[in-house]
């Protein structure tokens, strides 16, 4: 139910809100199913705590700014302050941090759905500076927003297992052939 195939953490985040500008489709209905998110998402470990109404909340919100600033940066617009400030917020919270314990590197925090929450708003802000660059794009088909890490930088359609690129061409060429079929 779940894709994780948008290039980094924040975007697939972006992306639980399916058919964007469309019949939106909500994915994070519930704290379980942003719980159920985490743990696919790998953000949150078996035994790190379940994802309450308010870690929700601030879930969409960061979700649904980093959606509209990317989209007005990538249309060469200025984003709402108010939307970089909300982003900002989450973002001065402690993601994660790094221990040395028994040989190898744990990742620890305090409260782990508060750690996720920073590190994806850190992820956002990287994600902006990724639109700046012209590296975001909307998929023509679904509307999956996605950044292209390719080193051409050309990609067009998303990476999901829904495979639009393919449908596209397919369609492309079903449209070549018809048209190649009038003209005879
Ligand atoms: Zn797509």
């Amino acid at each position: 139910m779940f894709e994780f195939s948008a290039g980094s953490p924040s975007l697939c985040l972006v992306d639980t809100v399916g058919n964007r500008g469309g019949a939106d489709i909500e994915r994070l209905a519930t704290p379980q199913d942003f719980t159920r998110w985490l743990r696919e998402a790998s953000l949150l470990d078996p035994e790190g705590r379940e994802a309450l109404e308010t870690d929700l909340v601030d879930a969409r919100a960061l979700r649904d700014a980093l959606y509209r600033a990317a989209l007005a940066i990538m249309n060469g617009k200025m984003p709402a302050p108010a939307d970089i400030d909300g982003i900002n917020a989450l973002a001065l919270g402690t993601p994660p941090r790094p221990q040395w314990v028994n040989s190898e590197v744990v990742h620890v925090s305090g409260d782990r759905v508060r750690a996720a929450l920073a590190l994806l708003a850190g992820d956002a802000v990287g994600t902006l500076a990724d639109a700046q660059l012209g590296r975001v794009r909307l998929c023509p088909e679904c509307r999956m927003m996605f950044v292209d890490k390719s080193p051409a930088g050309r990609r067009r359609w998303c990476s999901s297992a829904s495979g639009c690129g393919n449908r596209a061409k397919v369609r492309e060429h079903r449209a070549r052939k018809s048209q190649e079929g009038s003209a005879t």
